[in-house]
């Protein structure tokens, strides 16, 4: 296993820039996941650490080792791609082995040390069907095991759960996850799915035109997310985020908005400096956060009800404000909950957020 580091990399397609002058290094051992909106440069990044995309600036480390200019074979890594990738003409056998064909093993080792990776990812009774005559999962655990066969320094994953069906998808995270604790493996993984993320990453990286907005522990990205964009990508659902008006005295500091009721908060030098160049805020409150409440008490944020959405285990109730933007809250129970037109949700100072008016998070 290996480290990687990319230093200052930009990758220009004519004058467009799809990763930008990107700093960042991954540890020996650690599962990365490079999370972010559709074109917002994960996959290019994940190929310039294959070697499939030379960087136009900038370099990238495997090892410690300066591979930027490096052949992709020579480079010791495995790729999983989303369309797996799999020899249509080949049995899953031969598939398998292939990693260990094209480095000259004989046919016998490369044919145990499949069906050996096989056995473990429960497709080793399958071994001499053709890709077209398996599953969905089962074409996806062929790809991994592919991938899996001959040891690499860094395992990278591109999307490798999309093609699968919800529950097959839980079912190979879950292994992924297995996986990774039993193997320690270094890991680039591509995703815009920020459940995946949070579920598989030691660290993620937020990605966002090119450029990495955040780089955390998934925990540390969940309770201090760095920017309104992080805050509004990660969380299922999303963070509700209100603007608010802010006004400070004597050490504390009020928010006002429509329907919202909010004891004093204390000033701290990071609000000081946001209110130096704006008087709004954005107040951010997870949705896991709120609870429904008796109206006029503080701590609330008041509408009218939206949706009423029960899931079985939680609720899902929306409420539209008179500027009608919307907030939902997560409510824990398998009870329908009974709700008139008018409804309050509280919360506790401590679960709030501040972002200043250019959405950057505001320290407590
Ligand atoms: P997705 O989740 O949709 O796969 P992504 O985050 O992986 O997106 P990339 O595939 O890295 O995004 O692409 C980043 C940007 O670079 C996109 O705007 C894309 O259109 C552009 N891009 C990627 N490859 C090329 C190319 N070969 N030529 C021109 N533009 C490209």
């Amino acid at each position: 296993m290996a480290s990687v580091e990319f230093k200052n990399v930009t990758k220009s397609f004519g004058a467009f820039n799809a990763v930008s002058d990107v700093s960042f290094a991954i540890g020996d051992g650690e599962f990365v996941c490079l999370l972010g909106p559709s074109g917002c440069g994960k996959t290019t990044s994940l190929r310039m650490i294959a070697g499939l995309e030379t960087p136009s600036h900038g370099q990238v480390l495997i090892g410690g080792d300066d591979v930027t200019n490096l052949h992709p074979k020579d480079r010791q890594i495995s790729m999983v791609f989303q369309d797996y990738a799999l020899y249509p003409h080949m049995n899953l056998a031969d598939n398998i082995a292939y990693p260990l064909k094209v480095r000259g093993e004989p046919i016998q080792k490369r044919h145990g040390r499949a069906k050996e990776v096989a056995d473990v990812l429960k497709i080793g009774h399958l071994m001499d069907r053709l890709p077209s005559q398996i599953s969905g999962g089962q074409q996806q655990r062929t790809s991994l095991a592919r991938a899996l066969v001959y040891p690499s320094r860094v395992y990278l994953f591109d999307e490798p759960l999309s093609n699968l069906d919800a529950k097959l998808r839980l079912e190979a995270r879950g292994f992924l996850n297995h996986l990774q604790r039993d193997m320690g493996m270094t890991a680039v993984y591509v995703t815009h799915d920020q459940a995946e993320a949070m579920a598989l990453a030691t660290r993620i990286a937020l990605m966002d035109q090119g450029r990495i907005v955040q780089y955390a522990p998934p925990i540390e990205i969940y309770r201090r997310p760095a920017t309104t964009f992080v805050a509004n990508f990660v969380g299922n659902p999303p963070m509700n985020l209100v603007q608010v008006d802010a006004a400070h005295g004597d050490g504390q500091l009020q928010l006002k908005a429509d329907g919202l009721t909010l004891s004093s908060l204390p000033m701290s030098s990071g609000i000081a400096a946001a209110l130096a160049t704006a008087k709004t805020l954005t107040l951010g409150i997870r949705p896991e956060h709120l609870a429904i409440a008796e109206p006029g008490r503080a701590n609330t944020i008041s509408g009218t009800l939206f949706a009423n959405e029960n899931m079985g285990p939680e609720s899902l109730v929306t409420i539209e404000r008179p500027d009608t933007s919307r907030l939902t809250a997560r409510i824990f129970t398998d009870d329908h909950i009974a709700l008139t037109e008018a409804v309050s949700l509280s919360f506790a100072p401590e679960h709030i957020h501040l972002f200043d008016s250019t959405g950057a998070r505001i320290p407590a």
